[in-house]
């Protein structure tokens, strides 16, 4: 039994006007009171003021889906890290497939991202996964491996304890098709070790990695029994109360 807490949280994406975002904020805040796993809800930027204050002083942690990798400046329509700050943001989502694929973020960039985020001590959720091509050609190993040391490349290990990893299969994210239990573990597993050849395996044994891609009620008990699996990152089914709280019971 590894001593790694779950950790389950909810990527709003664009979704919710600023008063729907307080009121799904709420009932998150209700239902997650007696959670035994870390909650976090990211809601979109224009929605982080009022969510913060409905978290304050809950255990749900505010989370912001993306920031600058400058710290302030002249950079028209980014968000810095002291803005989230501000606003009482805990942790960043980094490195989310949608920022990879449709807005052409690299492995680099994503890295000097997370780079900012360590010294600011900022917590990190950094998303890697492979395409559906890629793992049709056999390569979902070696491209998960391949993000994994780019994205950490230079961050002390020293620093590892702020940051989370999350797998989400780019073929599995808000299309409905979930990575077996088993095939999600697996790929888990090849990150720990690709942990332990960068830095250490006490190091790895402690990372937290969760999964994300297709995460509903029905699904996540399962998931979050996997030995390697140690929480969800999760889309569509966070914008419903409901859901997300029936999948922060699931976690242990
Ligand atoms: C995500 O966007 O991180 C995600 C996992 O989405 P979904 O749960 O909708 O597949």
């Amino acid at each position: 039994m590894s001593s790694r807490k779950q950790y389950i949280a909810g990527n709003w994406k664009m979704n919710k006007l600023s008063a729907e975002a307080a009121s799904l904020a709420a009932e998150i805040v209700k239902g997650s009171k007696n959670a035994s796993c870390r909650v976090m809800i990211a809601p979109p930027f224009t929605s982080l003021g009022e969510v913060s204050k409905v978290v304050k002083g809950s255990n749900v942690i505010l989370g912001a889906q993306n920031m600058s990798n400058e710290k302030s400046g002249a950079h028209t329509g980014e968000i810095s890290i002291d803005m989230l700050k501000d606003l009482g943001v805990g942790v960043v989502i980094l490195g989310h497939s949608e920022r990879r694929i449709i807005y052409g973020e690299t492995d680099q960039f994503i890295n000097s991202k997370i780079k900012l985020a360590m010294k600011e001590k900022m917590e990190v959720i950094f998303c890697v996964g492979e395409t559906l091509e890629e793992r049709e050609a056999g390569k979902a190993s070696e491209i998960v491996s391949k993000q994994v040391i780019n994205g950490l490349k230079d961050i002390a290990k020293t620093d590892l304890s702020m940051i989370t990893i999350a797998y989400e299969p780019v073929w599995a994210i808000g299309t409905g098709k979930t990575a077996t239990d088993k095939d999600a573990d697996d790929v888990h597993s090849i990150i720990r070790k690709t942990l332990t050849k960068i830095y250490s395996a006490d190091v790895a044994e402690k990372m937290v990695i969760q999964y994300g891609g297709s995460v509903k009620p029905e699904n996540a008990a399962k998931l979050l029994s996997m030995e390697n699996i140690d929480g969800a990152l999760v889309g569509g089914a966070s914008l419903k109360a409901e859901q997300f709280l029936a999948i922060v019971n699931c976690a242990k």
